[in-house]
């Protein structure tokens, strides 16, 4: 996820905070100094939680390259989708209950040292008892059913016993859209006499809305993976560069194409690497004309056959998040390029004509 700043780096796990997470910080702060200390610590449990999902997904042999805390939790990504539901149930609760187990270990702490009234002791308003209470509301946001939140998994894994992965996503997305226009309603108008108008909460749904949307984008991209040869989906006609290539020849190929990102070939004509627009111009700026393209190339690209399934390949694009992935034929020559965009063509024509077949 973009407009995230990486932060640490445990159990080969990189931790990210998208930058909303920082301005909620920042806000929060300006209340008052313990502000911050109670903050710190609500990050810690957040990220506890996320490691409960990234554990769990590891017991299954997933591993997970990064979490990201965003202002409504945090989202831990796995490298890839659990195939058997019950696997991504398993995952999917497993953040909930360590959220579940500090409450839990809070409400002894209150209770122990509160005396009698439990309801007294909640009233003081110290960090222990702010602490309680704000995982107590994130356990029952993450359990309303509707993604992208992890009851909205729960809900797709149980519906995917039954249904279509694609079919029980695309119910899943929906329940969390229609959770994102409620939330967006009450935030924007409240509720006269009992709730009033709430920006934190337009702001959720905006969040709710967009994650929604993002994981029934991903199912579908899936399904037609599946269905689907690499062949089908490559870029068959595209403009290849020599390692020896100058940097000046490259900008040619860049202003004569459409292509952002060129396969480099080595002397025997096979693929040595990718070179990205991206790196180009950092290249340029560098100005010195004895650079070639085969020393700002990205060497650490993986390829696939003309005969990898869709579902493997795209799984590779995901996983090494790569510009493009160039396909190669039986004798280990360069055939093909796989883009994003042109995946996501392949879905714009399979939803436009939803009965075509894979030739
Ligand atoms: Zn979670």
């Amino acid at each position: 996820m973009s407009w995230s700043i990486p932060i640490l780096r445990i159990a080969g796990i990189q931790l990210r905070i998208h930058i909303t997470f920082l301005l909620l910080i920042g806000w929060l702060a300006l209340g008052s100094a313990g502000a911050v200390v109670f903050v710190l610590l609500l990050f810690l449990c957040v990220v506890l939680h996320e490691f409960g999902h990234a554990l769990a997904a590891k017991g299954y042999g997933i591993n997970t390259p990064d979490i990201t805390l965003l202002p409504i939790g945090g989202v831990a990504r796995l490298e890839r989708i659990p195939e058997e539901p019950k696997q991504e149930l398993v995952i999917a609760a497993a953040g909930p209950a360590v959220t579940a187990i500090i409450a839990l270990s809070l409400f002894v702490v209150i209770a122990s040292r509160g005396g009698t009234d439990f309801g007294v002791s909640l009233q003081s308003g110290d960090l222990v008892v702010n602490l309680f209470k704000i995982n107590v509301w994130l356990l029952l946001f993450n359990l309303i059913p509707a993604f992208p939140m992890d009851g909205g998994r729960v809900l797709r894994a149980l519906l995917a016993t039954r249904l279509s992965y694609a079919r029980a996503t695309q119910v899943a997305a929906t329940v969390g859209q229609a959770f994102a226009f409620f939330f967006g309603i009450i935030g924007l108008f409240g509720v006269p006499g009992i709730y009033n108008p709430n920006p934190f909460l337009i702001f959720i749904a905006f969040f709710v809305y967009i994650g929604a949307s993002q994981e029934a984008a991903l199912a579908q991209m899936r399904d037609v993976s599946r269905r689907f040869p690499v062949s089908s989906a490559m870029v068959r006609e595209f403009r290849s560069l020599p390692e020896s290539a100058t940097l000046e020849e490259a900008v040619d190929a860049l202003l004569a194409t459409s292509q952002h990102d060129f396969p480099v070939l080595d002397e025997a004509g096979k693929v040595a690497g990718i070179l990205t627009r991206h790196d180009l111009i950092a290249a340029l700026r560098k100005n010195d004309p004895a650079i070639r393209v085969g020393d700002v190339m990205r060497r650490d690209i993986p390829t696939v056959t003309t005969g990898t399934r869709f579902e493997e390949a795209f799984r590779i694009m995901q996983e090494c998040n790569c510009p493009a992935v160039p396909v190669l034929d039986s004798m280990k020559r360069l055939v093909g390029l796989l883009t994003p965009e042109n995946v996501s063509e392949l879905m714009m024509v399979q939803s436009a004509v939803p009965r075509r077949r894979p030739a």
